[in-house]
This record gives C-alpha cells, structure tokens and sequence, in this order.
C-alpha cells in the first residue's frame, strides 16, 4: 500500500486534504492524473450500466434532503455503529473490527460499545435549532427511492427496470483508513433494480453475475476478486439477502462493492411516512404493487484504489526496475504519449507538437520532451498510459543533406513494450481502432512493420 501512495502522491494521483495545514484525516483529492482515472471509471460503470441497458435511467439526486426520509428509511434510528473508547490511550474504535477484547494500539482496557451514529448533522438556514437539523446523506440509494414515483410517470419504464446514480456519501467513521478504502466523504455508484416481488430472487443473482464481471472487464485479476454473502447477523435493517463484491486489497480480503436484495422496504417505509403510494400497475393482475428492489452499490474511491492496486507491477527489463501501471486502456489517465526522440532538432519538435495536438482533441496526451527517451517512457509507464508515439530523425528527414523523412512514427505498446511502423497520416485510425473500438494491439500491430523493443 506504500508504494501506491507514494505512486500517487509523486506523478499526481492522490493528494491529502488540506495539506499544508497539516492534513485533514482520511480525507483525499484527486490530482490531475486520478481525476481522469476517477472519470473514467464512473463513466465506464455509467456507460455499461445506464447508457448501454434499455432497461436503466439514471439520476442525480441533491445530497441535502428531508429529514423525513433518514427516520423513514431507519438512518435516524439504526444508522449506528458500536464504538468503543480506550481508557489508556483514548482511541476509539468499531466494537464490531476487534478481534480480541483489549485495546489494538496499547492493550488498554476498553469502554462497554455504545451505539454512535455514523450521519453528518447540519443546518439548513439561519436558525441552528432541532428544527433545522438535516444531513449529509451517508448513501446515494434514498434519492432514488424517493424520486421512484417521479421517474416511473415521465420516463414510461416497466418493470423490471433500474435507477441509477454517482453521488458523493457522507458517513462519519468510527475509523477510517487504509488510504482511499474508508473516508468519511466518498464516491457512490448506486443501482436500485425494481423488480416483482418473486422475482427478486432471480434478478439479485444476475446482478451478482453480472457486477462481479464488469470488474473483471477493465482488467482486475480473477483471483484476487470473489462473490461473499452475508451470514444472517451480518444482514442490514433493510435486506433480505447480501453478497459482496471482495477485492483482495494489500490489507486483506475487503468489500469493494455490496449487492443486496434491499426487499419492499425503503418504498413501503416511504410511502408509510410521507402519505404518497410509490407502487407500480401491474398490467395483468390488475393490481397496484411495490416493487422489491436489488441495490448493487459499489464505491468510485474504493475502485479507483482496486484498481491501482491490481494494475500495479514492478518488473525487470535489461537488468533495470521497470514499474508500471497495467490499466484497462479505457481507464488510463493518459491514453497517448507524443515524444520527440531529439530535442535538440527544431522540426522533430514541431511535428511531435502537430501530432500532439491533432489526437488532444480527440483522447487525452500528453507532449514530454524534458528527459532522455528511455526515462520518458518509463514515466509513461509508470502512469499507465498505453502508448506512446515517437518522431525521429526517420520521420522529418534531414533537409541539409536533402532527405525528406518517411511520415512515419514509432508506435509503443506499454506491456509488451512492442513498437511498430505507422505512417502519421493512419495515426488517428489506428487509435480509433485501439482506444475507441477496442480491437486489441495484436490485431491492429500486426498490420505493420515492428521495430526492436524498448
Ligand atoms: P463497510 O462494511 O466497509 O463499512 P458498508 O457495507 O457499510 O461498508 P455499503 O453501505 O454497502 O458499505 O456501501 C456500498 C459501497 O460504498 C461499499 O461497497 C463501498 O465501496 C462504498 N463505501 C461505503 N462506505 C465507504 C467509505 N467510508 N469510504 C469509501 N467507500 C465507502
């Protein structure tokens, strides 16, 4: 877990919060490089489950909302975690993480577990009063069931059909840590799928199918993901049934994203509280039903950490260390490099910087001519960018001895370290091909002329 932090606080992934104030505690920002590998990832999920499914809408919800709906949906009441305090050292900790009954840090005597509840509290105007006590919503998932009426009658969706939304979470944890795993402000990525009662069985396993796959889609190995549900003490207020999402993080196996059959519960409570039917008519029994909902509910921070993790490697190349991110093409930062192999040549540089420019508007590059070109490619490396194009001498020729240069640059692929021919003119079809439509480097590199690897 060091070197990821270091990683990413070196080349711009992941910063501290307020850090030249000291830091505030597990709370991160995201530099210029995770904002685009963060990007990616909620629109890759917001793309594969929204845009690409007839049978998804989505949302975006106010993080304020009424009070009414966290007593509704039981936040108020049982949103609690048992926390227990250290009498030595006075640090506190979830009753629920201790595996023996001593304190972890100093082996102090610990405080009988009290029920702390984990929403953030605020004021909504100028009268700081119970009155005017609201939240900071600790999930995305009650914007949908209370907007679940709303977007049944203006979006004609039949059920079985879904909601869902990115939002920030707010939850104030006993103990946060392990870097972008726990914060007490996160990234939601939140489906509620409306189903008939009976039904939920079936769609909670496709569910499961299908988001224990889409990880392993943008690359995450198999065998550091598994499916874990949840034994009957461990159940939420709401679920019938629970299965996680488990990544096998630096610290042990962890929940990255948790699929639960959340039942009739929070549409029944909502409806109970505020007076209003959220139902649905079903056509051939005639009848007004509430639907039963399959929440899967993955974290964008929690991913963005899975997948650094998983993409991280470190390896030997001519007797050097080679460290580099193997991300998903489509969710790498930077997609292309554009390097010039001599600096010192005016017209190397200026078509490098042509180049650059024509691809910039379609995927992100970069143009890097501050290093010698074996450490700009391991710079690439080490951000994950998939390839990198280089203009020589052989491009540009040399107009003193009368050569005109071949209009051809060197392409690199960052993990086989394999470099093909292509002329500049076939540039923007060949990341076409590569970046937009997917066709692997095997397929579109065998088309032209390899040079040696580097
Ligand atoms: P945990 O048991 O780790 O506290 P949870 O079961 O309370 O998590 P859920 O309520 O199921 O979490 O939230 C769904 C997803 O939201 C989680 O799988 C995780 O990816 C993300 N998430 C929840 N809490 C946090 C947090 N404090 N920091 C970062 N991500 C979080």
């Amino acid at each position: 877990m060091e070197k990821i932090t270091n990683l990413c606080k070196r080349r711009g992934f992941v910063f501290q919060s307020s850090e030249i104030y000291g830091g505030l505690a597990s709370c991160w920002d995201y530099g210029p490089l995770g904002v685009e590998l963060k990007r990616n990832i909620t629109e890759a999920w917001w793309r594969d489950n929204i845009v690409a499914r007839e049978d998804m809408v989505g949302l975006d919800s106010a993080i304020l909302m009424h009070p009414k709906v966290w007593e509704a949906s039981g936040h108020v009441e049982g949103f609690t975690d048992p926390l227990v305090d250290c009498k030595s050292c006075k640090q506190r900790f979830r009753a629920d993480q201790l595996s023996g009954p001593k304190c972890p840090e100093c082996g102090g005597e610990l405080t009988e577990a009290r029920q702390f509840n984990l929403m953030f509290r605020t004021f909504m105007g100028p009268v700081e009063d119970t009155a005017s006590t609201i939240y900071l919503r600790p999930e995305t998932a009650q914007g949908i069931f209370v907007n679940f009426q709303n977007v049944l009658n203006s979006s004609r969706m039949k059920i079985p059909f879904g909601i869902g939304q990115i939002g920030k979470s707010f939850r104030n944890e006993i103990t946060p840590g392990n870097f972008l795993f726990r914060t007490r402000e996160f990234e939601q990525m939140e489906i509620e799928f409306f189903v008939k009662p009976g039904d939920d069985a079936e769609w909670h396993e496709r569910w499961k199918a299908e988001r224990f796959a889409w990880y392993q889609r943008y690359g995450i190995r198999r065998a550091r993901l598994r499916l874990r549900e949840h034994d009957k003490e461990e159940l939420a207020h709401y679920a019938k049934r629970t299965a996680d999402v488990e990544y096998e993080f630096p610290m042990g196996w962890s929940e990255l994203e948790g699929i639960a059959n959340r039942t009739d519960f929070d549409l029944k409570q909502h409806a109970k509280t505020s007076g209003k039917a959220l139902t649905y008519f079903d056509e051939e029994r005639k009848t007004h039903v509430v639907p039963y909902a399959i929440e899967p509910s993955a974290g964008a921070d929690r991913s963005v950490l899975a997948f650094l993790v998983d993409a991280y490697r470190e390896e030997e190349v001519r007797g050097e260390k080679r460290v580099l991110l193997r991300l998903h093409a489509d969710l790498a930062p930077i997609k292309i490099a554009v390097l010039p192999l001599l600096k010192k040549r005016d017209e190397i540089v200026a078509r490098a910087r042509e180049i650059q420019g024509r691809l910039a508007r379609r995927w992100v590059s970069v143009y890097d001519d501050t290093a010698a070109i074996g450490r700009l490619y391991r710079r690439q490396d080490e951000v994950g960018t998939p390839y990198c194009v280089t203009v020589d001498v052989q491009t540009v020729g040399d107009r003193e001895r009368g050569e005109t240069g071949d209009a051809k640059v060197t392409i690199r692929e960052r993990d086989s370290m394999d470099q093909i021919r292509v002329p500049v003119a076939e540039l923007e079809t060949v990341f076409r091909e590569l970046l937009t439509d997917g066709i692997p480097w095997s397929t579109v590199g065998a088309r032209y002329p390899a040079t040696t690897k580097s």
